[in-house]
């Protein structure tokens, strides 16, 4: 939900986490806006409605910032994709699961089709390919092409309110689909690279900054244990 005092999107995660349940089973599913225009062939979007319903479990939820406390949401999406398994099952249930139960759903409610956040995936995965082989002017095209995320604009002065002489626009998602083509497109315009944890088994991924390996000392320290076990078994 977009606070348009603050210009923050605020998200809400449902406290007591979301479940898989088929489509047939659901009324009212509203399809989520993808921001994208890439082709989708009928027969795909068949198979994949198939794979049903990503429902809340409850009414109660938790709210965050996404811009601030989910810095590699682009990133963690877009590796849950997997061109070894078919598309109908990458990502798989668990994996979406998991990231809705940390994140949210990635369209405002409390349903969404898992065929969207398979798309999303997926689209985001092509894209951030393209950046790791370092072809950006393939990236960009890509963008230019098929991207249009859900944003809104807004008139921004200074951050006391007083007036001043620099305004400017400043275009905010208005839903994770929509952060997620933000902050990965901002790999292009910073030239900041995305980088994952080395921890076993941890999906986090930051900003590529100094020599940072692990987003916390838990991770550090799983890493480290690992490591040990390993020279023991050689
Ligand atoms: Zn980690």
């Amino acid at each position: 939900m977009f606070n348009s005092t603050t210009g923050d999107l605020t998200w809400s995660v449902c406290t007591a986490g979301y479940e898989v349940v088929e489509g047939g089973e659901e009324k009212n599913v509203p399809d989520a806006h993808l921001g994208t225009n890439f082709f989708r062939s009928e027969m795909q979007q068949a198979y994949l409605l198939k794979r049903g319903v990503v429902r809340a479990k409850g009414l109660e939820t938790k709210e965050y910032v996404p811009s601030s406390e989910a810095d590699g949401l682009a990133r963690q999406l877009a590796a849950m994709f997997q061109y070894e398994n078919p598309i109908v099952q990458s990502p798989t249930d668990d994996q979406i699961l998991a990231f809705s139960n940390r994140f949210g759903l990635l369209v405002p409610g409390k349903k969404m089709y898992v065929r969207d956040i398979v798309l999303t995936c997926k689209y985001l995965h092509l894209f951030a390919e393209a950046i790791d082989r370092g072809d950006k002017i393939k990236a960009r095209e890509v963008f230019n092409d098929a991207v249009v995320p859900g944003m809104t604009v807004r008139v921004v002065g200074s951050k006391s309110g007083r007036l001043t002489a620099n305004w400017k626009l400043e275009v905010e998602p208005v839903n994770l689909i929509a952060l997620a083509w933000l902050q990965i497109a901002a790999e292009l315009t910073t030239g900041r690279a995305m980088k994952k944890c080395n921890a076993p088994d941890c999906l986090e991924w930051f900003s590529d900054r100094s020599n940072k390996r692990f987003c916390n000392n838990r991770c550090k320290m799983a890493f480290h244990r690992q490591y040990s076990k390993d020279l023991q078994s050689i």
